[in-house]
């Protein structure tokens, strides 16, 4: 979602004629763009204001601006003590950029603006891309799940949907740029609301039209993973073989706690639904370790549901607590910060036999692969994707990125495949 609003950002620069530059001592304009949604990320760009506290004051015409996020978290404490910020700027509030560029020296201005909006959707903004595979396109903004643990909900505001009409030309137009790949945004894709039409009726829009080879979408809840969903999933062989199901917690007291509205049951069946009606389908999952209160039978739950699933993937974190979350004013975030590396080792280890067990199986088998980029340990070997998301080493011969080959896969290593192109 982030790379996706900083191309907005980028377009809204762009319109400027402000350009990018690879050096921050280059630029005249340094704009950081953030997240909240754990301390970690909050705390690696309070590192980066100070390398740009000090590159202000070499260069006292440069423009600095806070946006995303952590400029809607964070504002108090950017205006008090970071006065060499020029603009802060919430996830709803990128439109106001333009106009603020046009100060005779913005350099001297301080603004700030976090008012979310229970309408933006940025549909008259076409974001400007770099390269890359895959088209992001927000789909939809905001979230009204609530979750306990999650700051989404208070830094990116009410659910709001982008129309049908503007989604599909968003997409033809990447499409005409030379795009064959789009990823569908949404903090919770499935609570797309376009009047009549729901989310599967836009996969279903979005499949039809002319040039798209894959379409990718995250993140649906667990709560809204309709049957429609499958149905339209089976229809297009466009719509890639993956689906993200963020299960969090495998407890059903934790998830109670997390205000997930599923049970431990209902997301075994749901996963086990997908798996036997889409045939091959990969399943990733977001899980938090370390919840408040989390007990060792809680943890264990966890880990069963991970045995029992066995995901293509997971991305695990340990709980940090966040500001005006309902956990953050009613649970203490007690699970000492050990425990909770413990835990997240002992899930990772389970996770990583998982994943290797999943791709071994795809060994001789023949993938459809679209080509990313050269391999960071080869320049003779290219990294490309498949259409269930996992990550192939392959041999360069003769295509560029952005192709689609065949590929037989030789080996497995973790969460990466190798394979060789065939000719068919
Ligand atoms: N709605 C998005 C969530 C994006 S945040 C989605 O469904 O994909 C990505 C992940 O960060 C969440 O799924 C959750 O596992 C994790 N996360 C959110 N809040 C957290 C917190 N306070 N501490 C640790 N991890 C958190």
């Amino acid at each position: 979602m982030n790379v996706y609003d900083s191309e907005l950002v980028a377009r809204i620069l762009d319109n400027k004629d402000i350009s990018p530059t690879d050096s921050a001592e280059a630029a005249d304009y340094i704009f950081i763009n953030t997240c909240s949604v754990r301390d970690k990320a909050e705390l690696k760009v309070l590192n980066r204001l100070k390398h740009l506290e000090a590159l202000k004051k070499k260069n006292t015409s440069l423009v600095i601006g806070v946006i995303g996020c952590m400029a809607q978290n964070l504002k108090e404490e950017i205006l008090e003590n970071k006065p060499f910020v020029n603009f802060v700027l919430g996830p709803d509030s990128y439109g106001k950029l333009s106009a603020l560029l046009d100060a005779e020296k913005p350099w001297e201005v301080k603004e700030v603006h976090t008012d979310l909006s229970k309408y933006e959707t940025y549909d008259y903004i076409y974001p400007l891309r770099n390269g890359g595979n895959s088209a992001m396109i927000a789909i939809m903004r905001g979230c009204d799940k609530m979750c306990t643990f999650c700051i989404v909900p208070f830094t990116r505001g009410r659910e709001r949907s982008k129309s049908a009409e503007s989604v599909v030309n968003e997409i033809k137009q990447a499409v005409a740029e030379g795009f064959r790949e789009v990823t569908l945004l949404g903090q919770n894709v499935n609570s797309y609301d376009d009047g009549d039409l729901k989310f599967p009726d836009l996969m279903e829009r979005v499949a039809q039209i002319k040039g798209v080879k894959r379409i990718r979408f995250t993140s649906p809840h667990p709560q809204d993973a309709s049957d429609e969903l499958i149905e339209v999933m089976l229809k297009y062989d466009n719509i890639c073989n993956h689906i993200h199901l963020p299960l969090q917690s495998g407890s059903d007291s934790m998830l109670e706690r997390m205000n997930r509205n599923y049970t431990k049951e209902e997301f075994i069946s749901l996963a086990e639904k997908f798996k036997k009606r889409i045939p091959g389908i990969a399943i990733s999952t977001d899980i938090i370790v370390g919840f408040c209160g989390e007990t060792e039978e809680e943890f264990s739950d966890t880990l069963d549901v991970v045995r029992r699933v066995k995901f293509d993937s997971a991305f695990m974190f340990k709980y940090s607590e966040r500001p005006h979350t309902a956990a953050f004013k009613r649970m203490p975030d007690d699970v000492p910060e050990e425990l909770k590396g413990e835990r997240l080792t002992r899930l990772i280890e389970l996770q990583k036999i998982n994943a290797l067990e999943i791709n071994k199986k795809l060994v001789g088998k023949t993938l459809e692969v679209q080509i990313e980029k050269i391999s960071k340990k080869s320049d003779d070997h290219y990294i490309g994707r498949t259409d269930s998301n996992k990550l192939v080493v392959l041999p360069k011969n003769g295509k560029v990125p952005g192709d689609f080959l065949k590929a037989l896969i030789t080996e497995a290593a973790g969460i990466t495949l190798f394979g060789e192109p065939v000719s068919l």
